[in-house]
Parts: C-alpha cells; structure tokens; sequence
C-alpha cells in the first residue's frame, strides 16, 4: 500500500513524497511518531497502486493554487 503527506505548513517549500507502507518515514500512514495524522497535515491513503497515489497527488495539488514538487520516496524503488 502507499501513502503520501501533506504538511499545510511546508507544502510550498518541501517535496512532497509518495511513500511505500512499510516505510520508516509512513508506518503506514501513521508516520515517523505513529501518532497518525494531526493538525499539521495528513496521510493519503492507502493506495493499492503507486499509479493510485500517483493519480490522486495529481488530481490534489490542481486544487491547490500552487505547484508544488513530488516525487516517489527512495522506499518506492
Ligand atoms: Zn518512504
């Protein structure tokens, strides 16, 4: 399964990462502190496909009024 973040905060400055599961960094959409998602951004997800995560981050950040990096987490390879 795979995951992306959006941090509303760091969106603009930071990539952001599509993210396998069984990832440090995701634990499952639940995050590096497993404390799941909180007031600073939030998991999508799960997503069976990477082309699912893929499609959905697209179709996301056209709502957004700004184009932000992504790209797919070395956990992704
Ligand atoms: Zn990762």
């Amino acid at each position: 399964m795979y995951y992306f973040y959006i941090n509303f905060k760091t969106f603009k400055d930071r990539t952001i990462w599509i993210h396998h599961g069984d990832c440090g960094h995701c634990k499952n959409g639940n995050g590096m502190f497993e404390s799941g998602s909180n007031e600073k951004g939030f998991w999508a997800g799960p997503f069976k496909e990477l082309s699912h995560a893929d499609e959905a981050l697209n179709s996301l950040i056209k709502l957004f009024n700004y184009q932000p990096e992504i790209g797919r987490h070395s956990c992704c390879q």
